[in-house]
């Protein structure tokens, strides 16, 4: 029996809010044993009934083979310390009112406030997030980050809503899970579905709270609130400096290289920007309303007018469309997934035609296309470091708002750089040296981090 786990529960969950969720509980059967308390107690299946988040779990518990870890701690890092599920009653433009869902996970704050995302997204649930919470962990931990991992959500579709809408809805939120956030507690930012103005909208509602302004109570905020100049395109720029990286390491220039990218919002459009501008041919884009597709190379520029215009990616004339699954599968240098997590799957793993995957969403290749990958020569450069750039610029903008002392963009951009490096080579060498998959490498380094600053604070009381 695996230290902390016996028995396996296979997970249902409702077909039409999960894509994959069949092949999860087929395989999972022995890929991902469930965790059952110490003292014989099951937990309830509130977050294990997501695939998200049995993707979580097993990868934690593939690293334990690698790592020396003590029960207790590995027990209770198989689950959050805290969550919090809403509901919210938001009067709608035709005076209609709406309750929506929301959640805010906490999976540890053993090394500082945890911090994490806000994505709004129609999918959203407990135990997405709670996975998402859990991988902030492992990410903060490798970025060596005084932070612990979070995770908020609200499942509902911003396209759908106005602006007063989510407004009210992003307050109401706010306002609920007041008694859990703090810039000393929990930290939020932007995710799938929210920005800049969202995070604007939280820090007033805090301030009005507590009677004074507090930016540090958010990430990602707009520049004249306190927010880091760079922290919007930080993750795209990180991503861009990993595979950088990764090309060196398959012996390939910038300017031989091409790429194939899903997802144009804030990760994936500053991710084409960066490496177009380095000379990498950009010969696939993807959104929620379709894929295109231009073997001499998409204008990202001209691209970006289009939709700033309001225009859908699908209708670029500069561009034929593709089927998006087709896209996923085109010969490229780089795949670079950076809209939604399980998106390269049993199904597809071995027909990806990329020299490198480099993982700007969170969780987007599932353990059985792990599983496939590792037979191949594809270089994977984990989520957990490969997009830890927002993360890393969030922390600059929370020091810069407690010292209440600003960095110059050079700065924010020179640090971001040395602490994406340090990370990236960090990993290669541990896979290297101990002949360990990139992505267990990644993992092993972040769950050994945060393991050991709980084993070092002890057991309270
Ligand atoms: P975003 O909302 O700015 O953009 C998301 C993009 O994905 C949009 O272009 C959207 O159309 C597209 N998309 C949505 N559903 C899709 C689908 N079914 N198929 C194809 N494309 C789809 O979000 P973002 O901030 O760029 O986040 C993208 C990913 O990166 C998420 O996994 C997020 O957790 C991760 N991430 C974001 C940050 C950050 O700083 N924003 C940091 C780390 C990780």
């Amino acid at each position: 029996m695996d230290r902390c786990t016996r028995g396996i529960v296979l997970a249902t969950y409702p077909p039409h809010l999960s894509h994959g969720t069949k092949e999860l509980s087929v395989s999972m059967a022995t890929l991902a044993p469930q965790t059952e308390s110490s003292n014989g107690y099951h937990p309830l299946p509130v977050y294990q009934n997501s695939p998200t988040f049995q993707m979580a779990l097993h990868q934690l518990h593939s690293v334990t083979e690698v790592i020396d870890i003590d029960p207790g701690v590995l027990e209770r890092l198989c689950y959050p310390k805290r969550a919090m599920v809403v509901s919210m009653p938001v009067r709608m433009d035709d005076g209609r009112t709406q309750v929506f869902f929301g959640y805010r996970v906490q999976h540890s704050l053993t090394s500082g406030p945890s911090k994490g995302g806000l994505r709004y997204h129609p999918s959203v649930d407990l135990g997405e997030v709670a996975a998402l919470a859990m991988w902030m962990s492992w990410k903060c931990g490798i970025m060596n980050l005084p932070f612990g991992g979070a995770k908020g959500g609200i499942a509902c579709d911003p396209a759908q809503l106005s602006r007063g809408e989510l407004e009210r809805l992003t307050r109401r939120f706010t306002e609920e899970v007041l008694s859990i956030i703090g810039p000393r507690m929990d930290v939020m930012a932007p995710d799938l579905g929210t920005d800049e103005q969202t995070m604007a909208w939280i820090m007033d509602t805090y301030s009005m709270k507590i009677g004074y302004a507090c930016p540090e109570i958010v990430t990602g905020k707009p520049i004249e609130l306190g927010g880091c100049i760079g922290r919007r395109e930080a993750t795209g720029r990180g991503v861009t400096y990993c595979i950088l990286e990764a090309l060196k390491e398959v012996g390939l220039e910038p300017g031989q290289a091409t790429a194939v990218v899903q997802g144009f919002g804030n990760v994936g459009g500053v991710a084409c920007q960066e490496l177009a501008a380095r000379g990498v041919k950009i010969l696939g884009i993807g959104d929620r309303f379709g894929a295109i597709h231009n073997p001499r190379g998409i204008d990202v520029a001209a691209l970006q007018k289009h939709v700033a215009a309001g225009k859908l990616v699908r209708d670029f004339p500069g561009a034929e469309p593709i089927d998006p699954a087709a896209m996923l599968t085109l010969p490229c240098t780089i795949l670079l997934p950076a809209a939604l997590e399980r998106v390269i799957t049993r199904q597809n793993a071995n027909q990806l035609r990329c020299r490198i995957l480099a993982e700007g969403a969170n969780g987007p290749t599932t353990p059985e296309a792990d599983a496939i990958l590792a037979d191949s020569d594809i270089f994977i450069i984990p989520d957990v470091i490969c997009n830890a750039g927002g993360v890393t610029v969030s922390y600059f903008e929370w020091v810069q708002d407690l010292q209440q002392l600003m960095w110059s963009e050079e700065m924010v951009n020179q640090k971001l750089q040395e602490l994406m490096l340090r990370a990236f080579h960090q990993v290669c060498h541990v896979a290297r040296t101990r002949q360990l998959t990139m992505r267990t490498a990644a993992l092993s380094l972040g769950v050994e981090k945060v393991a050991k600053e709980k084993q070092r604070r002890g057991l309270y009381p």
